[in-house]
């Protein structure tokens, strides 16, 4: 079902890089847009008001977490997830599909869905597209996802078996979908194998999703790779609908997944990587545990204009880290969604003024950005 509150322009194009616009029943996302991950209903470490702050249009939610802890029921009844984390924006749930292929030790896949043992009490669960749906449904995202099978990405065989599912898993999710105000969109699967993604990219855009997605790539494939696979998904994709590279988030992987065509990316990695003391630049990692910076009286990024650049030393977070002060988590996590969400947001402003290629290049450049 295509809802009439959702649509798509598309205000400028350079080359393949687009800059535009969804419109959400929660506000408008521009595009390029990255999602910070809530996985639990929460951005770990940081407070919506942090999140407003550094200019979060788009939270990212995982339904399997919600499904088995505390359960959607639970966050229906507390008026569903805008009102349970008290994130009055946009927000995008996932299928469940992923973390049951990721997470679940013990699981078992036959052509109706997947049967799976919780990795929180090893109860036995189940998921198909029909109760993935009805999960997303009550948890109340804006826009929500057609639950897919992820195969390792080399294995042929199984791709294939993969997408063959994961294309009629997509249209039983159309079917079971009944929310207008949310969008559901669809996942283009296929490994690295080129002709499976495009016989995937032609089957998913023959669906009437309102919006699509790459799955099943950030899961081991080289950047050759990627990057070769999101280009012979976009050229079937419609230019129409917005495109969403699934789980992919370092500054270079914005960067060439915009210049691509790309619109929507997500990633746990700022806030992982900020909780293991390292800091995400333009042009690479900084381990603030590092020796180096006890005396260093520089923010981390003299180039950033986040709260946490334009307050602290790398001396006093490289502190906070050695006493196992649970600040430091908050603090880097706001400087390393800030660096992605100034990629995505400075990548927009290039394309509407017809300078992307620049803004590529300066943000790649390894001489410009932090020192080790
Ligand atoms: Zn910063």
């Amino acid at each position: 079902m295509v809802a009439p509150s959702f649509s798509f322009d598309l205000q400028a194009r350079q080359g393949k890089a687009r800059a535009g616009c969804f419109h959400t029943p929660h506000g408008d996302l521009l595009t390029p847009v990255f999602a910070p991950v809530g996985t639990q209903a929460t951005v770990k470490s940081l407070t919506p008001q942090h999140l407003e702050e550094i200019g979060a249009s788009l939270v990212l939610s995982n339904t399997y977490h919600l499904f088995l802890r505390p359960g959607a029921d639970l966050v229906a009844e507390m008026g569903g997830l805008h009102s349970f984390m008290q994130w009055p924006h946009p927000i995008l749930t996932d299928s469940g599909g992923f973390q049951v292929f990721s997470l679940s030790e013990t699981r078992k896949i036959d052509a109706d869905g997947v049967t799976f043992k919780s990795h929180i009490d090893g109860s036995t669960q189940r998921l198909t597209p029909e109760i993935s749906i009805q999960v997303q449904e009550k948890l109340g995202a804006d826009i929500i996802m057609a639950f897919d099978e992820c195969a390792p990405p080399y294995d042929l065989a199984y791709n294939e078996r993969a997408m063959q599912r994961t294309h009629a898993w997509a249209e039983r999710c159309l079917q079971a979908h009944t929310r207008p105000d949310q969008a559901l969109f669809g996942i283009v699967q296929g490994g690295i194998f080129p002709e499976l993604r495009k016989r995937s990219a032609e089957t998913i855009a023959s669906l009437s999703f309102p919006g699509h997605a790459i799955g099943g790539l950030s899961v081991g494939e080289n950047k050759t790779e990627m990057h070769a696979t999101i280009e012979v998904v976009n050229a079937i994709l419609p230019e129409d609908k917005p495109r969403y590279l699934m789980g992919v988030g370092t500054p270079e992987d914005l960067i060439n997944g915009i210049a691509r065509g790309i619109d929507i990316f997500d990633c746990v990695l700022p806030t992982r990587l900020a909780r293991h003391h390292a800091a995400m630049t333009r042009t690479g990692r900084l381990n603030l545990m590092n020796t180096a910076n006890t005396h260093d009286q520089r923010p981390i990024d003299e180039t950033c204009s986040c709260y946490t650049c334009r307050t602290f030393t790398r001396a006093y977070l490289r502190h906070l880290i050695v006493a196992k002060e649970m600040l430091s988590a908050t603090l880097v996590s706001i400087h390393n969604l800030f660096t992605l969400l100034e990629i995505a947001r400075g990548a927009r402003q290039a394309i509407l003024a017809g300078r992307f290629e620049d803004f590529a290049q300066s943000c790649l450049s390894p001489t410009k950005g932090v020192s080790p």
